[in-house]
């Protein structure tokens, strides 16, 4: 069974989700598929979800707090109007474009593992670091380990090359294959890949070893693509 994760980034109205979730929903009520789906609206778009219920809605982002004084932040007393229990942390995005660091990430996955939240941990290398081999490459994705309960119940881990992201370019079956499988011996988590993940691709992907599914971004943007996906891995 795989594990299909959508994250919408900064993409889509709220009507445009409406109709997404809308086409995504009734497929998965007319089709057996044994997937686990997620997926992450914006959060001006969380409560379209609540009418449907053959997958799961997450969090793109929340501060680590219930509510307060954090400009731009949402926080749980938000999250909880919409029965949002999943968040993604730790992705390239917050990481490197809005410079949340490993202690703040830490802080944060502390926060919503206190509350129970499942939460989907990403981890990833620049290419500075792809390039200096494989050992880096693990070193420096061990270091974004730090301050994470690893042994968390509700966690999944996803996988995600930063030179991977968006630009079209996949990383290769031995990429992922060598870094799943040294992340997995330390790890019994699922592990998700993610990073230009495509239609024609991801049924590869899920198949390989150590890979228990996919968090897609660009591919899963257009509600057919996305069901083209689901059909490919159910
Ligand atoms: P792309 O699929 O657009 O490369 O994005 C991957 C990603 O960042 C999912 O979280």
């Amino acid at each position: 069974m795989a594990i299909i994760a959508s994250n919408f980034k900064t993409n889509h109205t709220r009507k445009s989700t409406n109709e997404f979730i809308q086409t995504v929903n009734n497929y998965l009520v007319e089709n057996k598929i044994s997937s686990e789906v997620y997926v992450f609206p914006t959060s001006t778009s969380l409560d379209t979800f609540q009418t449907v219920s053959n997958f799961f809605v997450g969090a793109q982002n929340a501060y680590a707090t219930k509510n307060g004084s954090f400009t731009g932040e949402i926080g749980t007393e938000q999250l909880d109007e919409f029965n949002i229990k999943t968040i993604l942390i730790g992705h390239s995005e917050r990481r490197h474009i809005l410079g949340e660091t490993q202690e703040e990430i830490a802080k944060k996955f502390n926060f919503y593992k206190e509350l129970g939240y499942k939460i989907i941990y990403c981890i990833g290398e620049p290419l500075e670091v792809k390039q200096q081999g494989l050992e880096k490459t693990l070193e420096y994705i061990y270091e974004q380990f730090i301050g994470i309960d690893t042994n968390y119940e509700n966690l999944i881990l996803a996988y995600e090359p930063v030179w991977a992201i968006g630009t079209g370019v996949t990383a290769t079956n031995e990429d992922i294959i060598n870094v799943h499988g040294a992340i997995k011996e330390k790890i019994s988590k699922p592990l998700l890949y993610g990073g230009s993940v495509k239609v024609n691709n991801v049924r590869e992907i899920c198949s390989l070893n150590g890979v228990d599914g996919a968090l897609i971004g660009t591919a899963s943007w257009i509600k057919e693509d996305f069901i083209q996906i689901l059909k490919n891995t159910k």
